[in-house]
C-alpha cells in the first residue's frame, strides 16, 4: 500500500533530522516521513565525524558557512544543555609554525571578525597560559567558543523527539527512483507533496534522478583518526593547524573530545568510492570507476594542486608521519600514546566538473516539489539549525 505524507525527507542524518525539527516548528500539524537506508540515524557523516562545533572564523562573509556557523554553534549548544547532552566548551587554539602562517592567522581573524565570530589573536605567552602544552610561532588565534559534543548523541536526541511529535521513521529503505511525487525504495512505495534530499553520499546521485546538479560528482575524502590513549591531560583543548585555505580542510588537528579524551585527525585521504571505509567493504564498482575517472583528470591538470594534495594526504596512512604532524603543535607528546584508529568518516564533497574544482559552500537546488542539500561538508554539522530553518523559510513553505 502506498503512504502519502505532506514532506519525505531522504536521510536521517543532522541535515535531514534538523530540517524534519524546523518543519515541525513551523508546521505542527504537517505529516513528515523520514527515511533512510540504514538501520538508524547518524550512520555516515553526521555519526562519524569530529564532533567539533566550529565557531566560524575559516569562512569567506559570502558563504553560507559564514552565515550559519555562529548561530548554529549557539543553538547546538543550547539544545544540548536544554536535553543535558554533554558539552565540552573548552575552546580551541589554532597555531602557526612561520611567518607565513602568521599572516594567515590574521586573516582568519579577519573573517571571523567579519562573521561575528568571537576569536582574537594572542600572544605565545597567552595561549601557553591557556594550553601549557602548546608550540606557536609569535602567536596564536584564540576561539572560546569552538566546542565538542558527541555527534551521534545529538542525532539520537532528536529521533526521539521527532518520534514525539509523530514523525515518521522508516529505516532500511533506500531510495531507488522517482515518478513525480512518488519514490521508490527497497521498503515500497512513498507519495509526498514535497522531497526533500538529505542524501549526504549520494545526495548528487539522488539529485541528479530529479534532474538537478547534473554539473556535480561525488569526491570522496576519507577522514582517519587516531586515539591517544596514555591518558587524557597532555591536551586540554582543540589545537588546530593553519589550515590552507583554498581547499575545504581543516588539517590533522587535536580534538579534544566530549569525554576528554585526545584524537590527532581527520586526514583527507583521496576514497575509491562513496563508503570506502574500510577495505572493500561497500565496494561498488561503477562509483569506484568513475571516481578513479575524476581523480585521474584531477591528477593531470593538477586543478586545486590535487597531485600534491593526493601525495601529502596518501602518506597519512603512515602512522609515524600523520603522529609527526601533530608533535609539530606541541611541545611534548608520546608518538607511542596514539594507538587506536577509531571509525573513520567520509566528506561528501563535491566536485564541479565543468571547471574540476572542490565546491566550497553548501548547495541547494529545487523545484516547487524536491529540495536538494548537496555538498553538507563540514561545518554542516554545526549550522544545522539555522540552515534547516533557511531551507524551510525559503523552500517548504511555498
Ligand atoms: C571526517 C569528518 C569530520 C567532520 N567534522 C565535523 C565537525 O567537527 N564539525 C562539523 O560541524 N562538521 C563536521 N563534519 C561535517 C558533518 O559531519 C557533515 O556536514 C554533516 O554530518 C552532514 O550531514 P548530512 O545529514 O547531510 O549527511 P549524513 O550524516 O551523511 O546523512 C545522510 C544520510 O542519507 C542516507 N542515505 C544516503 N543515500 C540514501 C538512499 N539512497 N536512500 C536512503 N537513505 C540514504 C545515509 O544513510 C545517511 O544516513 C565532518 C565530516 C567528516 C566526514
Amino acid at each position: 500500500m502506498q503512504k502519502s505524507y505532506d514532506y519525505l525527507i531522504i536521510g536521517a542524518g543532522i541535515i535531514g533530522l534538523s530540517i524534519a525539527r524546523a518543519l515541525k516548528i513551523k508546521s505542527p500539524n504537517a505529516h513528515i516521513l523520514i527515511l533512510d537506508k540504514e538501520d538508524d540515524c547518524a550512520g555516515h557523516a553526521s555519526g562519524r565525524n569530529s564532533g567539533v562545533l566550529h565557531a566560524g572564523f575559516y569562512y569567506t562573509a559570502d558563504s553560507f558557512k559564514a552565515r550559519f556557523t555562529v548561530e548554529g554553534n549557539c543553538r547546538m549548544k543550547d539544545y544540548c544543555r536544554a536535553k543535558n547532552i554533554a558539552i565540552n566548551e573548552c575552546g580551541k587554539l589554532v597555531v602557526a609554525q612561520n611567518d607565513a602562517e602568521l599572516q594567515q592567522l590574521y586573516e582568519l581573524e579577519r573573517r571571523g571578525q567579519r562573521n561575528g565570530s568571537n576569536v582574537r589573536i594572542i600572544s605565545q605567552e597567552q595561549a601557553s597560559e591557556l594550553e601549557p602544552n602548546v608550540k606557536t610561532f609569535q602567536k596564536a588565534l584564540y576561539s572560546p567558543d569552538t566546542a565538542s559534543v558527541d555527534p551521534k548523541a545529538v542525532c539520537a536526541s532528536l529521533k526521539e523527539d521527532l518520534k514525539n511529535l509523530s514523525v515518521d521513521f522508516s529505516f532500511n529503505t533506500r531510495y531507488i527512483r522517482h515518478q513525480k511525487n512518488t519514490i521508490t525504495t527497497t521498503q515500497g512505495d512513498f507519495t509526498a507533496k514535497k522531497i526533500i534530499n538529505c542524501g549526504g553520499l549520494y545526495a548528487d546521485k539522488i539529485a541528479q534522478d530529479f534532474g538537478f546538479g547534473q554539473q556535480y560528482t561525488m569526491m570522496p575524502f576519507k577522514g582517519l583518526y587516531l586515539k591517544y590513549t596514555k591518558n587524557t591531560t597532555d591536551i586540554k583543548m582543540n589545537i588546530y593547524p593553519v589550515p590552507n585555505l583554498k581547499n575545504p580542510f581543516l588539517g590533522v588537528h587535536y580534538t579534544k573530545t566530549v569525554t576528554g579524551d585526545i584524537k590527532i585527525g581527520p586526514t583527507a585521504i583521496p576514497a575509491f568510492w562513496r563508503e570506502n571505509y574500510q577495505g572493500l567493504s561497500k565496494f561498488d564498482f561503477s562509483e569506484c570507476a568513475t571516481t578513479l575517472i575524476y581523480q585521474s583528470r584531477l591528477f593531470l591538470t593538477n586543478s586545486f594542486k590535487f597531485r600534491e594534495l593526493a601525495f601529502e594526504e596518501m602518506r597519512k596512512y603512515n602512522k609515524t608521519y600523520f603522529v609527526s604532524l601533530a608533535i609539530a603543535m606541541v611541545q611534548h607528546i608520546d608518538p607511542k600514546g596514539f594507538t587506536i584508529w577509531t571509525k573513520p568518516g567520509i566528506r561528501a564533497q563535491l566536485l564541479d566538473k565543468t571547471n574540476l574544482s572542490l565546491v566550497q559552500d553548501f548547495v541547494i537546488e529545487a523545484d516547487k516539489n524536491s529540495v536538494h542539500i548537496l555538498n553538507a561538508v563540514s561545518p554542516a554539522f554545526t549550522c544545522a539549525f539555522p540552515f534547516a530553518d533557511f531551507i524551510v523559510e525559503n523552500y517548504l513553505m511555498t
